[in-house]
Parts: structure tokens; C-alpha cells; sequence
């Protein structure tokens, strides 16, 4: 098959981001002709005018797909043809594939986190669950969690406006969503009451360092999860191995969200084994 691929990542501040280093890894391995170009746009607001511009040269210039980042994940989804489900009630997408000239927005956010959790945890209690950060990514882990069965998802974030966002966004579902009050009291209860946490707030990361829960609360019968990625061992993360929880780190999430993207951009499967140990090589 000598037919070859054309696929790009579209966002502010993406030359970090490992995403296309995974694709053409994966793609290499796989023998495929296949080029990923990094698309940075200039800062500031989102343009929808020039967005629409973009979408259609990369349909004119024969793309096959196309990785949607931080911040157009929102100002793309009414632009394409058709979503994914996950799609319109987040509303939010990062993945377009292109066909015959016609779009279609998905989120592997949602499936790489699902798909991260059942390799990663896959016999914990899913009852009460709490959620911390309701931004982009806190917004794809929450539906991921109630696709996964979680009974009563418990939200927290600084912003009391996301949380609303976030939890209006899963209205028509049949988990219990509470927001709870990002006070020191309300998150201990919380988690004091919780089967398993996640961290999708930036807590973590360099730029925010430290845990965003106090060690106390942790114990062996709490699963935590982690989304922030590097570093891969967050404070949060140590805090909870050394008091015995079962733990996740965000690895699983940004392969299995690259893979999921390589596979619908491709038609083809992704050895996801292989993309896990070129992440931690990355
Ligand atoms: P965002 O800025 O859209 O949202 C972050 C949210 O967290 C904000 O609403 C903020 O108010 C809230 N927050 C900050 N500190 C908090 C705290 N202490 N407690 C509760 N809420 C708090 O960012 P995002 O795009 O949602 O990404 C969040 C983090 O997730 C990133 O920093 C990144 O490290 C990680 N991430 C990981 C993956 C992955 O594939 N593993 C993918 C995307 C993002």
C-alpha cells in the first residue's frame, strides 16, 4: 500500500506537546508513509473566520485528520460535519478526521482516559468518585467516569462556574453529580466518603506544585488517579503509593488518546503497548 498519510496537530503553544512525536513513532514502526505537521496559531483570541479557513485548506490539501488542541478544542466542533457523541455535550473535541471531504469530531480525551483507567484499574469500586478540576480535560474525565459506571461523581474546582459547566454537561445522565465547596472541610469530607480521586486540575505540575488534597485523607481503601503528566509522579501520586492506595499516573491518558487519534485517522491499529513505552522514553 503505497498510499501515504497527512495529519496535524492545530493549537497555541503546542511545540511541547508529545502528540506528534507518538504518531510518527507509531507510524514509523508500522511502515506507513505518513507526515504530522505542528500547526501553532498566533496567541491570543480564537478567530472562528480563520478557523474555518484552516479546516477547509487542510480538506483542499488532501488531510486525512487532525489533532485539535488547547484553546480551539470548543470554537472546532461547530464547525465540522458531524460529532461523535461525547462531542456535543462536552463540547469539546480534539480529534477531526477527514474523508471524502467531509469532518468528523470526536474526543479521545474521553476514550484515552477510559481506556487508561480499565488497563490501569481495572477492579476498583467506581461508587463515589471524586473529581478535581472541571476544565477542558476535568470535562472529558468526568464523562469518561460516567461512561465507566460511576455512580455519584463528586466535582470540585476553584471555579464554581465550571463545576456548574461541567455538571450541567452530564444533565441528562444517571449519575449523581454534587459540587462540593473548594474549601479545606468540604474536600476532606469529600474524600473522606470516596471510593477513588481523580486530579484533573493543573495541581502538580511545576507551575503549580504540591498536592491538591492533604496526605491525611488518603488510605488504602482510595484509588487516585492523575491526569497531570509531568511530572508523571506528582506529589499527589507519591503521597497516595506511600499510604497504600492503588494508583494511576496521567501516562495511559496521553498515549491511549494519541492512539485512539492514529487509529481513526488511520483506519489502522495502533500498538499501544509500543506507544507506551515510546512515552516513557519521550
Ligand atoms: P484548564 O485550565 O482548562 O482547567 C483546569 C481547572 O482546574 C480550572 O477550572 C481550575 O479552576 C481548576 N483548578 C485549579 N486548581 C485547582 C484545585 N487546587 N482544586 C480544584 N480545581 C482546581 O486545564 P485542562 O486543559 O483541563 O488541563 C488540566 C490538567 O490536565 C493540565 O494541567 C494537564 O497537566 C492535564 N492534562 C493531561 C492530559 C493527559 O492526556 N494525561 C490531557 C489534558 C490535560
Amino acid at each position: 500500500d503505497r498510499r501515504s498519510w497527512l495529519a496535524g496537530l492545530i493549537g497555541q503553544g503546542v511545540g511541547p506537546s508529545l502528540t506528534p512525536e507518538m504518531h510518527e513513532r507509531e507510524a514509523e514502526r508500522q511502515g506507513l508513509r505518513y507526515v504530522y505537521k505542528v500547526i501553532e496559531q498566533a496567541g491570543g483570541a480564537v478567530d472562528a473566520a480563520h478557523l474555518e479557513h484552516l479546516l477547509g485548506a487542510a480538506i483542499e490539501l488532501g488531510y486525512d485528520g487532525l489533532n485539535i488542541t488547547h484553546p480551539v478544542k470548543q470554537a472546532m466542533v461547530p464547525l465540522v460535519d458531524e460529532t461523535a457523541p461525547a462531542v456535543r455535550a462536552i463540547g469539546a473535541l480534539n480529534t477531526i478526521v477527514i474523508r471524502d471531504g467531509r469532518t468528523t469530531g470526536h474526543n479521545t480525551d474521553v476514550t484515552g482516559f477510559k481506556r487508561s483507567f480499565t488497563d490501569g484499574l481495572p477492579d476498583v469500586d467506581r461508587d463515589r468518585v471524586v473529581l478535581l478540576g472541571a476544565g477542558g480535560a476535568g470535562t472529558a474525565v468526568a464523562h469518561a467516569l460516567v461512561d465507566l459506571g460511576v455512580r455519584r461523581l463528586l466535582v470540585v474546582d476553584l471555579d464554581h462556574e465550571r463545576a456548574d459547566q461541567l455538571a450541567a454537561s452530564l444533565d441528562d445522565r444517571s449519575t449523581d453529580i454534587e459540587i462540593v465547596q473548594p474549601t479545606a472541610g468540604w474536600l476532606r469530607a469529600a474524600v473522606g466518603m470516596a471510593t477513588g480521586l481523580v486530579n484533573a486540575s493543573p495541581m502538580g505540575m511545576a507551575a503549580h506544585p504540591g498536592s491538591p488534597v492533604p496526605a491525611e485523607v488518603l488510605r488504602p481503601s482510595l484509588w487516585v488517579a492523575d491526569i497531570v503528566y509531568r511530572p508523571l509522579h506528582t506529589t499527589l501520586l507519591d503521597a497516595a503509593a506511600a499510604a497504600g492506595c492503588t494508583v494511576l499516573t496521567g501516562a495511559g491518558m496521553a498515549v491511549h488518546q494519541a492512539a485512539d487519534a492514529f487509529e481513526l485517522i488511520t483506519g489502522r491499529p495502533a500498538d499501544r503497548a509500543a506507544m507506551l513505552r515510546d512515552f516513557d522514553e519521550l
